[in-house]
């Protein structure tokens, strides 16, 4: 805490919207939050922040907020306003009955990559702990678990290996399916700032997107790729960098596995993946790709960021082994400006992983399966931890659906509208017999709960974030709780109402458990925070300061590993019915399911979801401008307002998802990534037609 002067003082924290985690000094008067001031000194932003960090606070004191627990027996009821006592002897009592009814494994959690790393390393502790089972699973499921899975089988770790100040020694700039502009504001600036200094950028992504022109950028080359191919365009300009000689082998020799490159080698050399074979199936201009390809692999200092539109597909894993190849085959990886870089979409994103919340992995990636790792757990928390993974996201929905999953404990999360396949997972929710939502809202999934949890906002609680750069960013109470309880209180709370004895009485006590049961953290605390400002991890006896570059004499497991990444179409295929490809995504000033920003002035920026359509595909549909359009799939059909922008390429819509009313995930599909069942939100085949509105 700072002090100002009577009445001012200012409490630095971390913004809890997307990945970059900017720095604030929130000013308040008296008990009065005043304004949230980007911190000049935070290592993420450096004194700048975007229109939500900025203004977007305003939801924490919003009307909307439930402030008590309610309960009801079932899902028609109406809600009853209950005391915390009572709320959690309820939600205890019904999951305890489910699992003397059906089983140990028949509950379950899902974490919040909203909350910070104390809540999420609580939740996922209930499960394993008090439910002793591996049931947890998190909304990174449904964003970058194709992340964990490609860096981990390449790399060895799921982490982006720069920090984001390596961006000012990148010499070429390639961005694939990200849209940091919208998505990423302040690293996106970072980026324009050096191609203003003469980097060069290459955008893959089958929107024009601000980095492609923009009044601050000129993209060397935007490959327009359909919809689903991405492997097939990675894979192409491996083939050139390969064929043409553009393979850095000494780097190979020192860091990769060598049989496995040269097993690669035999496969990407093929002439199916040629720029010139690939372009009828990935729509890029040959010629383009081909000299895409030469400026990576020449041009210098080459640093890869991608997002969603990688790891969103039915080969997401894939895609992302794909990247890693093309880095380790042009020796990109282990120095200043080069790198593999996943954008993560939520504020901790990257933490939530971290902390344990996959069903098949421990804190800091370590297989449940392995029982030196189990030991770790079970002398510090006292209890056997069930060597089986547990279930996924779809899989407890699944079995939720079948009748053997039954009761949920979700935290800062609305999967009804977060989710693909809404009716699917309305389905699963009404099937179960106890949902607890945890969360600031009555959002959509609460619908279908038995129990209401109020939430605590970033501003009422104290923990940590890690960004998108592996950064541990401290997050400060600025005030009190207006529910009673920070969020990781009220998880305690229901963990010993089901007869845990747990007593952590700050946040704090928690990172000091991380640290004592995790390698890359064991170095972190809450001093060592407040003196440092900031870390990245891996933060131990091995590097006390931090890592701002990973892998940089050799990788975490140890070779660099290639792996063949052959392309495999979607099943979902656009046709005569539904001839068009639709594809989503975010805008600047409005956040995923817009829980927190439609509940600020940042609405009037973005009032509504829009369907971004090519003209010459809106006048075959005598579709003007501002239209209302049905916009229809194989899963299901929404209505909403069509521009007309050639953004898009003809074949190709595009919307948002930030607004329930629009629901536009009842239309995307049921397929998801192979090795990870992240789904396929980028890839719905639909027809548009004009239509009187809703
Ligand atoms: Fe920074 Fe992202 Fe917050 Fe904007 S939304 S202020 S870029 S952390």
């Amino acid at each position: 805490v700072i002090e100002l002067g009577t009445p001012q003082r200012a409490v630095i924290t971390t913004c809890a919207y997307c990945g970059v985690g900017c720095s604030f000094k929130a000013e308040l008067n008296g008990d009065q939050l005043v304004r949230m001031v980007p911190y000049k000194h935070g290592k993420a932003n450096h004194g700048h922040s975007c229109v939500k960090g900025r203004f977007a606070y305003g939801y924490a004191n919003h009307r909307d907020r439930i402030l008590k627990p309610m309960i009801r027996d079932r899902i028609t009821d109406p809600w009853r306003e209950v005391d915390w006592d009572e709320a959690l002897r309820f939600a205890a009592d019904r999951m305890k009955a489910l699992q003397d009814r059906h089983g140990r494994r028949s509950i379950g959690v899902i974490t919040s990559s909203r909350c910070t790393n104390e809540e999420t390393y609580l939740v996922q502790k209930l499960a394993r702990a008090v439910f002793r089972n591996n049931n947890t699973d998190t909304c990174a499921r449904v964003c970058h678990s194709p992340t964990g899975y490609g860096l981990g089988k390449t790399f060895g770790t799921s982490a982006g290996t720069q920090d984001f100040d390596s961006v000012d020694r990148s010499d070429v700039i390639v961005i694939i399916g990200a849209n940091p502009t919208d998505a990423h504001p302040v690293f996106a600036s970072r980026m324009k700032r050096r191609v203003r200094q003469g980097a060069k950028v290459i955008v893959v992504d089958p929107r024009r997107i601000g980095m492609v022109r923009s009044p601050h950028v000129e993209a060397a080359f935007h490959l327009p790729l359909r919809p689903g191919t991405n492997v097939a365009v990675v894979s192409a300009m491996a083939h050139v960098i390969v064929t043409e000689g553009l393979v850095n082998e000494d780097f190979i020799r020192e860091r990769c596995d060598w049989d496995e490159f040269q097993h690669y080698v035999d496969f990407i050399r093929q002439d199916r993946h040629s720029p010139e074979v690939t372009e009828a199936l990935t729509g890029v201009p040959a010629a383009e790709l081909r000299e895409a390809a030469r400026l990576y692999a020449t041009g210098g200092n080459g640093a890869i960021y991608y997002g969603l539109g990688v790891t969103e597909h039915s080969q997401g894993s894939t895609t992302v082994m794909g990247i890693a190849n093309l880095a380790m085959l042009t020796g990109n990886v282990g120095r200043e400006g080069v790198g593999v870089n996943p954008l993560r979409g939520q504020n901790n994103v990257q933490g939530s992983c971290d902390m344990g919340s996959f069903p098949h992995e421990l804190p800091g990636y370590r297989h449940v399966k392995l029982p030196d790792v189990r030991r770790i757990y079970e002398r510090a928390w006292g209890v056997a931890i069930d060597p089986e993974p547990g279930l996924r996201i779809p899989n407890m929905l699944d079995a939720a659906v079948d009748g053997t999953f039954k009761g949920l404990y979700c935290q800062g999360e609305d999967i009804l509208q977060s989710d693909p396949d809404t009716q699917h997972v309305a389905a699963g929710l009404a099937a179960m017999e106890c949902v607890i939502v945890h969360d600031l809202f009555l959002n959509e999934t609460a619908n279908y709960a038995h129990v209401f949890l109020p939430g605590s906002t970033f501003l009422e609680k104290e923990g940590t974030f890690t960004n998108a750069e592996r950064r541990i960013n401290r997050v400060r109470r600025v005030m009190a709780p207006l529910n009673g309880y920070e969020d990781w209180q009220v998880t305690q709370l229901l963990a010993n109402a089901m007869g845990a004895d747990w007593h952590y009485t700050h946040a704090s006590q928690i990172m000091d458990e991380i640290a004592a049961t995790t390698p890359s953290f064991a170095g972190v605390s809450f001093e060592m925070l407040e003196e440092k400002g900031s870390v990245q991890w891996p933060c131990n006896t091995d590097a006390p300061d931090g890592t701002p570059t990973m892998h940089v004499d050799h990788f975490v497991s140890g070779k660099g590993h290639f792996i063949v990444t052959e392309y495999v179409p979607t099943d979902e295929r656009s046709g005569p019915r539904f001839p068009l490809l639709l594809t989503t995504g975010r805008i600047l000033s409005q956040y995923n399911v817009g829980a927190q920003t439609r509940r600020t002035a940042n609405i009037l920026w973005h009032p509504e979801d829009l369907l971004e359509i090519h003209p010459h595909d809106a006048e075959l549909r005598g579709v003007a401008e501002g239209d209302w359009v049905r916009l229809a799939s194989r899963s299901g059909e929404t209505t909403l307002k069509a521009t007309l922008t050639d953004r898009v390429a003809p074949g190709v819509v595009y919307t948002t998802f930030h607004h329930p009313d629009t629901q536009a995930n009842v239309v995307t599909t049921e397929y998801s990534d192979w090795a990870t069942n992240c789904p396929e939100y980028k890839v719905t085949a639909v027809q548009v037609s004009r239509s009187n509105g809703p």
